[in-house]
Formats: structure tokens, sequence, C-alpha cells
């Protein structure tokens, strides 16, 4: 094996290597770059081509089922955190990202609709989100593209969206404008471990001598030796489609049971999308984008007159309890900032925060036990973290 890769500036050693350049790994990157810190970025490919390329790029912090209360918290904060995060990256970046803050609409379609807008917009308020019932015709009003089947909708005002791949250039621009050196075309192939310490990171002929090791490796981080244990993530297949309307303007981003309508500046409207556990398997497929075109006509009926612009597919980072893996392990210098499964846009800024916090001080300004790596190896132990001593 060839000596360690060092910092091409100083011929230093790197103070924190990140295996990983997708959103995550840019902004943790950015920030800690920011606070002077040496950081090296290492990707397989060209950053920014996997989920972060793949995504709709909706930032909201209301759960989309009862597994996801538990990251509302940590998504109000992310969210309150975005319009300053953006602002900084796009200064330092010198490029846009196509932030909306434009607000979100839900459609309900069924017959008790009334009951069930009460039932969302209680457990809306009881979360501390800010969401108002809108009558069919208000929403109508709001968003004509609207179909008339429509019986009811929610209003979330303050929520917002974002061109993820937009946003994940201007990322890594603005974390090299900071200092941060990226690496593309190198594989980490794992962690370099010596007892019970990270000592960096494994490419495929070199090592990378680090203090910090943080891996943000998305849904492939499972795949990375000595990761797996901390991380036991998988892919969650996601089909997307850009459509083309000439005569339809939406402007907030519109969700249904089925599918959700996403609004960019540049005019066309992203809709999406499956979620399919059929392993690293990006193919796009018949039946995914039948099921995703039938929702969003049914949702927008003018949509049938679109022109289909684009589809594709990418992998969400999803862990077996679907919430994120976020902080130090029981390796000294190993953090992992991982498993964001649907939610990592909406998550890069407090991630990026919160990981930046604890490489540089220790201690976090959130609690974030919840999303510990540790919580993998208690539930096979079959111990709790959490019992009384
Ligand atoms: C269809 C779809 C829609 C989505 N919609 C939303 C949404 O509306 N809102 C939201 O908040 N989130 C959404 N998400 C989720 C969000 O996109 C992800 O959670 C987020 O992008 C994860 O970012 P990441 O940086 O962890 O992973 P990724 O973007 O996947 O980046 C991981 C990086 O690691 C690199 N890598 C992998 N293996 C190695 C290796 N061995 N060595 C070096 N590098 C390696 C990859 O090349 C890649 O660049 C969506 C995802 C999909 C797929």
């Amino acid at each position: 094996m060839s000596p360690a890769r060092t910092n091409t500036k100083t011929g230093k050693p790197f103070d924190v290597a990140i295996a990983g350049g997708g959103v995550i790994g840019g902004a943790i990157a950015m920030e800690l770059a920011r606070e002077g810190l040496h950081v090296a970025v290492f990707d397989r490919q060209k950053p920014g081509q996997e989920a972060s390329w793949a995504s709709a790029g909706i930032i909201s912090p209301a759960p989309e089922n009862p597994g996801m209360i538990a990251t509302v918290e940590l998504a109000k904060r992310s969210a309150a955190l975005y319009p300053g995060f953006v602002a900084l990256v796009e200064e330092l970046s010198g490029q846009t990202t196509g932030y909306r803050r434009k607000g979100t609409l839900e459609a309900l379609f069924s017959r008790d609709a009334k009951e069930e807008l009460s039932t969302i917009i209680a457990l809306h308020h009881g979360l501390g989100l800010k969401a108002e019932p809108l009558r069919a015709e208000d929403a109508r009003d709001l968003e004509p593209a609207l179909s008339d089947e429509l019986e009811a909708a929610v209003l979330r005002p303050d929520e917002a969206s974002i061109d993820n791949r937009l946003l994940t250039a201007a990322i890594f621009e603005a974390a090299h404008c900071s200092g941060a050196e990226i690496f593309p075309a190198s594989r980490v192939t794992g962690i370099w471990r010596e007892g019970s310490r990270c000592r960096g990171l494994l490419l495929e002929n070199e090592k990378v001598e680090t203090k910090w090791t943080v891996i943000a490796a998305g849904c492939f981080s499972a795949t990375l030796e000595g990761v797996s244990a901390y991380a036991p993530v998988k892919p969650a297949k996601g089909q997307m489609i850009a459509l083309r309307a000439d005569t339809l303007q939406i402007e907030r981003v519109l969700w249904s049971e089925n599918v959700y309508l996403v609004p960019r500046n540049d005019g066309r409207i992203l809709a999406g999308a499956t979620v399919e556990y059929v392993g690293f398997d990006k193919r796009v497929t018949a039946g995914g984008i039948e099921k995703v075109l039938a929702g969003a006509i049914e949702l927008a009926p003018g949509l049938k007159d679109a022109r289909l612009e684009e589809t594709w597919a990418g992998l969400r980072p999803d862990s077996a309890d679907h919430l994120p893996i976020l902080g130090p392990t029981d390796l000294a210098g190993l953090v992992m900032a991982t498993g964001h499964f649907r939610s990592g846009i909406l998550l890069t800024p407090v991630t990026a925060r919160l990981i930046r916090e604890w490489i540089t001080e220790q201690k976090v300004s959130t609690d974030w036990d919840r999303f510990s790596p540790l919580r993998f190896q208690s539930a096979a132990a079959g111990v709790s973290r959490h019992a009384p001593a």
C-alpha cells in the first residue's frame, strides 16, 4: 500500500476525511472547512450523482407516516436553518439553488375528508407545525390545477422546496472555496481501524490518516468494510418524472396519498415517487412510471397534456427503523452521518451543523441520542442503551 494521502497544499494529514460526496458529505465538509479544519471528501465518482441528484428536494418537517414523528424536532430545526444555510451556500459558491419558500398543500380526496382533515390539523398542531384547513374551493383558488374531485386540503404555508441538483453542486463549490479538498474517482473500501480507534479511511491503494473520519456514503455506507454494524443501511429506490406543461401553473408543492408534485423555477414539474426495495437497482420501469403518472394526473388532471421531459430513479439510504444515523461510534474518531432515507435534503443543514459541533466541541446543541449509530448494536445484543445502571 502506498503512503497515506495528505493535504495537497500543506503536505500534512487531514483533520477530517469524509467518505461520500452527496449533499450530506458536501455540507459537512463546507461547515468544517469554514472552521479552519483541513477536510477531504472522497467519492468513488463525481460527487452529487446519487440520491442527492435523484431527489425531489421537498423541505417539509411534517411526518408522512407515524414512524417519522421521531424526526420532527430535528426536521423543524433543519427547516428553520434553511434560509441562512441557502444564503451562505449561494454567497460562497456564487450559484443559485432554486430555494422556493412557497408552502405545500396536501390534497384530500376521500369521502371522510372532513374527519381526516381535523385529525391531520390536530396532529400538526400537536407537533408544533403550522397547518391550515382549506375547503376544496379555497384550495383550488390557490392552486387551480387541482382536481375537481378534491374534498379538502391542508396548507402548510412555511414549507419549501429546493432544486437538489443545483444545491448539491453549489455546496461542493462552497466547500471547495472554503478550503475543503474534493477527490472524485476515489473509492473508499473501508475504515482504517487500530484497536479501539479509527485512524482514517482505506482507499483502493492507499490510506488516509485523519483525526476524524465521517461516513456519509448514503445507501452504500454499509458496503464499506467495518461500517455495517454502525450503519446497516439499505437502498430504497424511488422513480421520478419531470414534466413540462405550457398551460398549467403550480406554485406550491402538492401532495396526495399517492404522489407529490414539485414545481421548479425553470418551469418543470417533478412528480414522484415510488418506494421499492429492490437492491442497488436504478432502472426506470414501466410499472413505476405508470404509478407515478397516474397519481400525478389524478391530482392535477391538466398534466395529461404535459410533455414528459425526463425519468430517473435514485436510491434513498434507509435504516432498519427508518431514522437517520448520526453521531459518534464506539471507535474513537469515527462518526456516522447517513440513513437520511426520504429526508436527506431537508435534514442537510442540521446534520452538517451537528457533525461540525461534535467534531469541533464534542457536544451538540440538539439531543441526537435517538439517532445514535450504537442503537443497532444494542438491538443486536438485546440490551437497551437507555436502561438504568
Ligand atoms: C426519488 C427520491 C426522492 C427524494 N425526495 C426527497 C425530498 O423530497 N426531500 C428530502 O429531504 N429528501 C428526499 N430524498 C432523500 C434524499 O435525496 C437523500 O436522503 C439524500 O440525498 C442522501 O444524501 P447522502 O449524501 O447521504 O447520499 P447520496 O447522495 O447517495 O451520496 C452518497 C455518495 O457516496 C458515494 N459513495 C458510495 N460508495 C462510495 C465508496 N465506496 N467510496 C466513496 N464514495 C462512495 C456516492 O457516489 C455518492 O456520491 C429523495 C430521494 C430519492 C431517491
